[in-house]
């Protein structure tokens, strides 16, 4: 009898995460100071980083040792069950097997307490007490509130307006884990009085939230900022769901053909495939397709190139693909795909060919994520229905040529505090807003 989810026990918990810097095919391009032009240095990022982090983000050491405390509070829900998705495989008629790393088992809801819980940690040790950061949807927001309230620390988000407005549930899921919310742009800060001033209708994004939330803890001795996506560490704590996931496919007896994820900032997608892109550069075969949205098609129609991470420009300069810092996406709702650039890392291993991207329209992937949960069951959240879009299309080419490929993908969380955007769906008001 084939089985339906692999599982691992709590003291199988991988207890490295995976760098996968030394391994790079070449050294990635540095951050640079927008000033000199100049590499910037660890001193430099000390204003908001906690050294930890900083020494993370550019470590030469393969694997890094999950602290205990970290282990301990992943135990809540980690490790995740890897399912297959035997009911999507009958409904499509395909002779491929569909696996998936369902994230969606955290309290917040996905993958981003991965990194969040490490974040705080990191900071906590070093004896920060508060911590700032920007939300997009809301997921990471919520990621950072429960994180801090692990360990007692203050938290301070700053969340797009437009979702701060269209998703009120995940706001009181911050606030009741003790964190304060404001929409921004907000008058709490000069880049935010600025964009207001110029226009008081904002609807927000991400970049102008992090210029927000950057200046905040630059300007507050006991505070630091905190990004959910990105940047080098953010994308090695994830990599525990690659390393669980390696595990559980060998309880299952496959090895995939595919590494599937969406990707907005690339952090769940990088969390799943970098474990298996480092046995691709050993000679694996495997096909990695991050897949993003058209209304924010970064890696499908962005330069790669320097550019900020934040809209106001404070932040060091980074080689990504980008859409330009002052792209502000239409108001999709899979809001975690909506920012204008990319982690080096992603960026890197797609510019160099080792991983393709594909973009989708809002409207296939919902009708993706209803069928998802018709027959298997799980409400995707809007983000990871974009992977589950790319999923359907690879198992019915496989379906065509008559291809028997192992396909894995990242459930990046679930859709129970997305139903507001299902519920317009079922009506049929949602668009296409791209074009
Ligand atoms: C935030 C989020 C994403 C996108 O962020 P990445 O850094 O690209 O992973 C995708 N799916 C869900 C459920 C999210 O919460």
């Amino acid at each position: 009898m084939d089985r339906k989810k692999f599982l691992l026990d709590e003291n199988e918990m991988p207890k490295k995460w995976y760098n996968i810097l030394p391994d790079l095919p070449r050294p990635l391009d540095p951050p640079l100071d927008p000033q000199t032009k100049e590499p910037i240095t660890p001193d430099q990022l000390s204003a908001i980083f906690p050294k930890a982090l900083i020494e993370q983000e550019m470590s030469p050491e393969r694997y890094i040792p999950i602290p205990k405390e970290v282990m301990d509070v992943y135990r809540l829900w980690r490790p995740t069950p890897l399912y297959r998705a035997e009911r999507l495989e009958e409904y499509l008629d395909t002779p491929a097997k569909i696996y998936y790393k369902y994230e969606g088992v955290s309290p917040p809801g996905s993958h981003k307490p991965n990194t969040a819980v490490a974040q705080a940690y990191y900071n906590m040790k070093e004896g920060i007490e508060r911590l700032t950061t920007e939300t997009g949807a809301g997921q990471w927001g919520s990621a950072l509130a429960f994180a801090c309230n692990r360990f007692e620390m203050e938290c301070m988000i700053y969340m797009v307006k437009v979702s701060y407005e269209q998703k009120p549930y995940r706001k009181t899921m911050m606030m009741l884990w003790g964190a304060e919310v404001i929409p921004s742009p907000s008058t709490r800060t000069n880049s935010g009085r600025a964009i207001l001033e110029k226009d008081p209708n904002n609807p927000g994004s991400l970049g102008i939230a992090i210029s927000e939330a950057v200046e905040d803890a630059a300007t507050h001795d006991n505070t630091n900022y905190s990004l959910g996506s990105v940047l080098n560490h953010v994308l090695l704590h994830q990599t525990i769901v690659g390393e669980e996931a390696k595990l559980q496919l060998e309880i299952a007896g496959d090895y995939p053909d595919y590494v599937i994820g969406c990707c907005g900032g690339g952090s769940n997608y990088a969390g799943l495939a970098l474990p298996f892109v480092r046995d691709h550069l050993e000679g694996k075969e495997i096909e990695f397709y991050a897949v993003e949205p058209t209304a924010c098609p970064t890696l499908t129609k962005g330069e790669y190139t320097y550019d900020f991470g934040d809209t106001a420009g404070l932040t060091p300069l980074l080689k990504m693909y980008t859409l330009g810092h002052d792209f502000i996406p239409p108001s999709i709702h899979a809001g975690g795909l909506r920012y204008h650039g990319d982690a080096p890392i992603i960026s890197a291993l797609k510019h160099d060919g080792i991983m393709k991207a594909l973009a989708y329209r809002q409207l296939e992937c919902f009708d993706a994520g209803a069928l998802f949960t018709r027959v298997e069951g799980i409400v995707p959240a809007p983000e990871t229905s974009h992977a589950i879009k790319a999923v359907i299309d690879i198992a019915l080419d496989c379906k065509k040529k008559g291809e028997e490929k192992v396909i894995l993908f990242n459930f990046s969380g679930h859709g129970l505090l997305d139903l507001g955007s299902y519920e317009l769906y079922l009506e049929g008001k949602l668009k296409d807003v791209d074009e």
